[in-house]
């Protein structure tokens, strides 16, 4: 069993091209891995997510801070002597070897016994459902089953943590839906720590323990799927998480006798008791989901707007509504629910949420005020 600290871990290269400046891949990130959990480490393209698990497993050395796994200090100890299986994106399976041999091969190089060996793959190919592709090559199998092989490579040495780099992202939709469910059993069969990376926002919300949001190399949000969806902590992490994705329009906090309001072109957002420096600059919105066309006469956070798309997503509606002279697609506001939603392109339109589906951010920094 195995609990992974991250320790103020950050990664500097030297620039790729000679005259580019070095770039920071991971920034002073603390992430502390709890014995069995399922974390996944998420974020767009070059946030760093692979780097600091490359840490992590030992392959990348960090330029400071440091990685302890139950307890030990592990920064400075070779990858093979970590007690960590790495499941990478493109599975690494040998291919002159049958699925067999591949599964074995972690056994074989630490010089473990034939039969031992033996006993050992027909185990895990059970828990994998692999029993009758043990003579296969690689070449001969699925995109999944060569995924469930590397995922049992991983597994036959039974490490106390899993360390997996995208490992989904070379199947088709319908198998990677089945195999993130099929991991995710996997994850709660074995009681094992696994670090997860992935750009993509539904495995990490299926999936995950919690997530740890990445932006460019630094640690955005650290929680569980429900509390980066509903109280992300930045702008980043509200636009990052949801789909589509929240909307946010520029406003300012004013304080009416003891009440704050966020008041920008076309949408005023009571936010209830409070004092707040007037004229603070925020941003503000809701999710898709939760906003709904307003009764008339409705008191409440109102936008107003004209409907400039309808999409059918088939058991769902979206709408686009361009508020406050905010035209350009990703500044409308969207209006998600059961089709039909009852709105057609020109139509004018009243738009409100609950009180507490509101987020609103600080317009500097971003960062989440409510
Ligand atoms: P992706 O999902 O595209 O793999 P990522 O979030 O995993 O992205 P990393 O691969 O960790 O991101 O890269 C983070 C940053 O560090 C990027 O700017 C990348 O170009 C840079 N980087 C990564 N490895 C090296 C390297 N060996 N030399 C120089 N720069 C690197």
């Amino acid at each position: 069993m195995s609990r992974i600290q991250i320790e103020g871990v950050t990664r500097r290269f030297a620039g790729a091209r000679r005259d580019a400046g070095p770039v920071t891949a991971v920034d002073r990130v603390w992430i502390d891995v709890a014995d069995g959990e399922f974390l996944v480490l998420l974020g767009p393209s070059g946030c760093g997510k692979s780097t600091l698990l490359r840490m992590v497993a030992g392959l990348t050395a960090p330029s400071a801070g440091r990685i302890l796994l139950d307890g030990r200090d592990i920064t400075a100890t070779p990858p093979r002597d970590r007690d960590l299986a790495m499941v990478f994106q493109s599975y690494a399976l040998y291919p002159h070897l049958s699925v067999g041999r591949n599964i074995g091969f972690p056994l074989r190089t630490r010089g473990r016994r034939r039969a031992d060996i033996d006993a050992r793959v027909a185990e895990v190919a059970a828990v994998l459902g692999l029993e009758g592709l043990l003579d296969r090559r690689p070449r001969a199998l699925s995109g999944g089953q060569r995924q469930r092989v590397a995922l049992a490579r991983a597994l036959v040495r039974d490490p106390g943590a899993f360390l997996l780099d995208e490992p989904l992202s070379n199947l088709d939709a319908t198998l990677r839906t089945a195999t993130r469910a099929e991991l995710g059993d996997l994850h709660r069969r074995l009681g094992a720590t696994f670090l997860y990376v992935t750009h993509d926002q539904v495995e990490a919300m299926t999936m995950a323990t919690r997530v740890a949001v990445l932006n460019g190399g630094r640690l955005e949000q650290l929680g569980t799927p429900e509390e980066v969806y509903d109280a992300p902590a930045s702008v980043f992490v509200a636009g990052f998480i949801g789909s589509p994705a929240i909307r946010l329009l520029p406003a300012r906090l004013w304080s009416d006798a003891g009440e704050l309001r966020a008041v920008g072109a076309d949408l005023e957002i009571p936010l209830g008791p409070g004092e707040d420096p007037d004229g603070r600059d925020v941003l503000v919105g809701a999710r898709p989901e939760h906003v709904r066309l307003a009764a008339p006469g409705a008191t409440g956070p109102l936008w107003r707007g004209t409907v400039r798309l309808v999409e059918n997503l088939g058991g769902e509606e979206v709408a686009h509504v361009a508020v406050g002279g905010h035209d350009e697609p990703g500044s409308r506001i969207a209006v998600r629910g059961p089709r039909p939603l009852g709105l057609a392109v020109g139509n004018a339109v009243a738009l409100t949420c609950d009180p507490d589906r509101v987020h609103l951010f600080d317009g500097a920094g971003g960062r989440r005020l409510v």
